[in-house]
């Protein structure tokens, strides 16, 4: 009960904070400019299966490609086990979606395969950001701050996936323990003592093995726990981390994706202010539809960050600074100092500093900068 009280006050604390982030982004989006309608949905969804959730164009990169989509789709399958979390700890059950049987054992047996490569994956990322010095982690616009940024997110999926392996670990050994020594198997009530492990966890049940039955059961209820919390704990903080990070990017993505432009490349749109003002030279006399004589006049061009479209701030929210943008940009390879990516990094840190003045005072506060 005690656990249950302390999970709900923490989970309540966790959705209010997220609930404040993201408001605040709402917020920021009001400053933007309209940008395009969103419609085709049935077409915008087979795009994001296929490039989001498929990872298709990152495999232009074989090997990090290959990294990036296993980490990705290892999210996808232990979020189910947060979710199974999220349900024990509010109701005081134990593994509540193991009522789905086969089906149960699969996500569980795939969730604890996938830790053990996000693990290895997050690690390699680490080592090559730290020690590799990548030329397109480089660049005017990567302070040391995003460097820093990086790091702290990577370690945190680092601790998030040892502290799942370890949970899973010390629940099997928990189990294992506590039915040996209850003498369940000589009372006939289990014929083994992994009959009373609720899920498959190939990769913790070697590790298990490796422990042995040199812990007490008590020993390893808690560690169990400790593990469990510290797990929990780690998504809750992740997850109000995140909007504050470059990593924000695990959120934004899949949407951004949703939301690609489905026009041509290179296709831009029109201002209806210049374009009145074109056809009253070519056409004097005759009135235009598309923008009447008094309609107040766009400001041409990007001079601040809310005179972009919605799309472009959300596009900058998904920006995870990979720099694969700048690394083929010709003015850049050519030493111009233009980067797309800084582009994108600005642009999120404007709003940033802007966007709070703007919603507190009004649309019109200028810095004057
Ligand atoms: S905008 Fe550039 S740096 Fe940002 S995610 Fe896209 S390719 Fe990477």
């Amino acid at each position: 009960m005690l656990k249950q009280l302390v999970f709900s006050l923490t989970l309540l604390a966790t959705l209010g904070v997220f609930t404040y982030s993201t408001l605040r982004y709402i917020k920021f989006f009001r400053l933007t400019r309209a940008g395009f309608p969103v419609k085709n949905f049935g077409r915008r969804f087979c795009i994001m299966v296929k490039v989001a959730i498929g990872q298709t164009k990152i495999f232009r990169f074989p090997f990090v490609g290959l990294l990036h989509a296993l980490v990705f789709w290892g999210f996808c399958v232990i979020l189910f086990g947060s979710i199974e979390m999220i349900i024990d700890g509010l109701f005081g059950t134990e593994k509540a979606l193991s009522l789905l049987g086969p089906f149960y054992n699969i996500i569980m047996g795939s969730g604890d395969i996938f830790a053990l490569i996000i693990a290895v994956s997050i690690l390699i990322f680490l080592v090559r950001r730290v020690f590799m010095h990548i030329k397109r982690f480089e660049g005017i616009e990567m302070k040391h701050v995003s460097h820093i940024d990086a790091n702290i997110a990577l370690s945190l999926i680092l601790f998030l996936m040892i502290s799942l392996l370890g949970m899973n670990t010390f629940y099997i050994l928990q189990q294992k323990l506590i039915s040996l020594y209850a003498g369940q198997i000589q009372a006939g009530i289990t014929t083994s003592p992994t009959e009373a492990i609720v899920g498959f966890y190939p990769v913790s049940s070697y590790f298990a093995g490796l422990a042995g039955n040199t812990l007490t059961p008590l020993t390893a209820q808690v560690l169990y726990q400790t593990f469990w919390w510290c797990h929990i704990l780690l998504i809750f903080l992740f997850a109000n981390v995140l909007p504050y990070s470059k990593h924000f990017h695990v959120f934004m993505s899949v949407p951004n994706v949703f939301l690609s432009r489905l026009d041509p490349l290179g296709k831009l749109a029109n201002m209806d202010n210049i374009t009145r003002e074109v056809k009253l030279m070519l056409y004097p006399g005759v009135s235009s539809q598309a923008s009447p004589a008094d309609a107040p006049v766009e400001r041409f061009g990007v001079k601040d960050a809310e005179d972009v479209v919605w799309k472009t701030y959300f596009d900058s929210l998904a920006c995870t600074e990979c720099g694969r943008c700048t690394s083929v940009c010709p003015a850049n390879i050519t030493g111009k100092k233009l980067s797309p990516r800084k582009v994108m990094m600005d642009l999120r840190a404007r709003m940033k500093e802007k966007g709070p003045k703007m919603i507190k005072i009004g649309k019109d506060f200028s810095d004057m900068r």
